[in-house]
């Protein structure tokens, strides 16, 4: 039996064949350690949003689209295709340049082989559990034609409002001490945010008949992140409603959809890390969620802020861990 570790290295074994081709470390962010560690959490907003990362890539993104792609506010007082549709297609644009590119690299050219890679097996399934009898397919249809439809929604809703004067919006040059707490705070909101709804989904009857279609994937990769049905968009992506009511810069309001909207692609990715030539390019999916797709009824939340810790359902990968959330099924 070999299994890969964290630094790529093989090592061989006599244990009884591993569900996992890499066991990754399920580490909390430093930001709500007890007791507080702040060094590493100044370290950790440092990696966060100085270093090439899914946050400064999306930062990157609204700035670009704010400052040459977005269209002109008078236009958008009104709703109409004229602008709205090339906003759909700007997003269908970036959903598929991000998880296509990542599926593309990590599974059709397989950039890194197995290296850091979660589970075993290497390629996408088929059966008839998925759409199209394809789970690569299946995860692309949804993720684009719910997916993107319904985070133009909320996008179109948001920018109609700016543009009316109904959603209250702050100016960088007057608040930059604000939009630097926001873009701070973003990460956090959506942790809780996260953590509130997941737990909802997983109510017997909406998981039946709405979070079932996310979680038909137990393999998962970039595509798998933004497939879900309709319902469960409208409830994940709600949490941009905050930019609604309170006011803030359309450019942190715009980092907030992408984290929705694109970074499910990377933390569904199946690989830690993306390496080129064995070094890490970028963060990618953490072992933490990938454990909620294997088992179902653990990690909830995600790592940014430890909610499955503080509410009991934390599986750290362990087979004990697994082992204490059968025997937990069980008993409820
Ligand atoms: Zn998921
Ligand atoms: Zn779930």
């Amino acid at each position: 039996m070999t299994n890969n570790t964290a630094d790529g290295q093989t090592t061989t074994s006599r244990a009884k064949p591993d569900i996992w081709n890499y066991r990754g470390p399920v580490i909390f962010s430093p930001l709500c350690s007890w007791p507080p560690k702040p060094l590493s959490a100044l370290r950790a907003i440092g990696t966060r949003w100085v270093t090439l990362s899914r946050n400064t890539l999306f930062l990157l993104f609204a700035v670009l689209v704010y400052s040459y792609l977005l269209p002109d506010m008078n236009s958008m007082k009104t709703l109409s295709l004229d602008w709205i549709l090339p906003v759909f297609l700007r997003n269908l644009f970036l959903l598929i340049v991000v998880a296509g590119g990542l599926h593309l690299y990590l599974f059709t050219f397989r950039g890194q082989g197995d290296k850091l890679k979660f589970d075993p097996k290497a390629q996408m399934e088929t059966g008839h559990r998925y759409s199209f009898n394809n789970q690569l397919y299946d995860n692309i249809f949804w993720s684009l034609a719910s997916g993107v439809t319904l985070w133009t929604a909320y996008e179109v809703m948001y920018f109609w409002g700016v543009a009316n004067g109904v959603i209250p919006t702050l100016g960088f040059s007057d608040h930059p001490f604000l939009f630097a707490i926001w873009l701070l705070a973003t990460p956090l909101v959506l942790s809780g945010h996260f953590y509130v709804v997941h737990r909802i989904l997983h109510w017997p009857p909406l998981y039946k008949s709405v979070h079932s279609l996310h979680h038909r994937n137990t393999h998962i990769g970039p595509w798998s992140g933004m497939s879900m049905h309709p319902v469960e968009h409208i409830f994940y992506l709600s949490s941009v409603l905050i930019h609604f009511v309170i006011p803030s810069h359309p450019v942190i309001a715009l980092v907030h959809m992408y984290t929705r909207a694109l970074a499910p692609a990377f933390s569904h990715a199946g690989f830690e890390k993306v390496l080129v030539d064995d070094k890490k390019l970028i963060e990618a999916a953490d072992f933490h969620h990938q454990l909620h797709h294997r088992f179902f009824e653990c990690n909830y939340g995600n790592v940014d802020i430890p909610w499955d810790r503080w509410f009991g359902s934390y599986h750290d990968g362990s087979d004990e861990a697994t082992l204490q959330m059968r025997q937990r099924r069980k008993r409820v």
